[in-house]
């Protein structure tokens, strides 16, 4: 008995240095609905495959029962193929060897595609700042956006990486919507989605925002109807990591660092 509890202990110590994985997913489709999945929680070896005991576990016949691993190591998230019959990809390439995974990557087991995200390494170069309002803007932006004072003599040697908050992902060869500070992700009277800054958005009936510990969705009716894992939304609600949202038939997963 005190074995067991030493060894229970020796993996709990293992797991909490595991930060590389604070908010790593996997997004894929299967039987035509999206699903996600928080690696984070799973361990230091993730088996996907067909075997029921596969951590990923994916019912379909082209899968192989263990058909790729992912490691989870602190120089990275590296993925291994299993399968010798239908071997792994990785954005289009044939997986030989282990390959550390990046933001973005696609994966293929068997048919079956699934988007790899990492939240915790997501982040984009912020622009220069305005001299005047003090801003941040688009590394591309001519005149501040706020203000429309000219950058051209603003400071280029002030940049900083900004981290992403939140990310709303659909299927796994689609572009993602990424929201840094300051943005939210507004949707139209049709649910088509833009990032738009949060200042001056006050009339966004429908709207994700980001939260301190998730996601909130800002809902004042009056739109096409939203599904949040498939149940009918009436009001504002909050949302975490891996729920599955359904606007005006388009599905979306709510990724955060959480
Ligand atoms: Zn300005």
């Amino acid at each position: 008995m005190p074995v067991a509890t030493m060894r229970r202990h020796n993996h709990s110590t293992k797991y909490s240095g595991l930060m590389p994985m604070s908010g790593t997913s996997l997004v894929w489709i299967h039987g035509g609905s999206l699903r996600a999945v928080n690696v984070g929680h799973l361990g230091a070896a993730v088996m996907i495959g067909r075997s029921s005991r596969a951590e990923i576990h994916l019912t379909d016949e082209s899968v192989s029962r263990q058909h790729a691993l992912l490691r989870i190591r602190p120089d990275g998230n590296w993925l291994e193929n299993l399968s010798r019959t239908n071997p792994t990809q990785l954005n289009g390439t044939r997986v030989d060897t282990p390959v550390v995974l990046a933001d973005g990557d696609v994966l293929r087991v068997g048919s079956i595609e699934i988007g790899y995200h990492n939240l915790a390494t997501a982040s984009r170069v912020s622009g220069p700042l305005c001299s005047y309002c003090n801003r941040e803007n688009p590394p591309t932006q001519k005149d501040c956006w706020f203000c429309g004072t000219s950058l051209v003599s603003a400071r280029s040697d002030v940049r900083a990486r900004t981290p992403l908050l939140l990310r709303v992902a659909g299927p796994p060869q689609q572009q993602p919507s990424d929201v840094f500070p300051g943005e939210i992700l507004a949707f139209d009277a049709e649910g088509k989605p833009s990032v738009v800054r949060e200042e001056g958005a006050g009339t966004a009936q429908l709207a994700i925002v980001s939260t301190a510990d998730g996601a909130r969705l800002r809902y004042g009716g009056g739109h096409p109807q939203v599904k949040l894992n498939d149940v009918p939304v009436l009001g504002d609600t909050d949302l975490t990591s891996g729920d599955r949202l359904e606007i005006g038939g388009q599905a979306m997963v709510i990724l955060t660092k959480g």
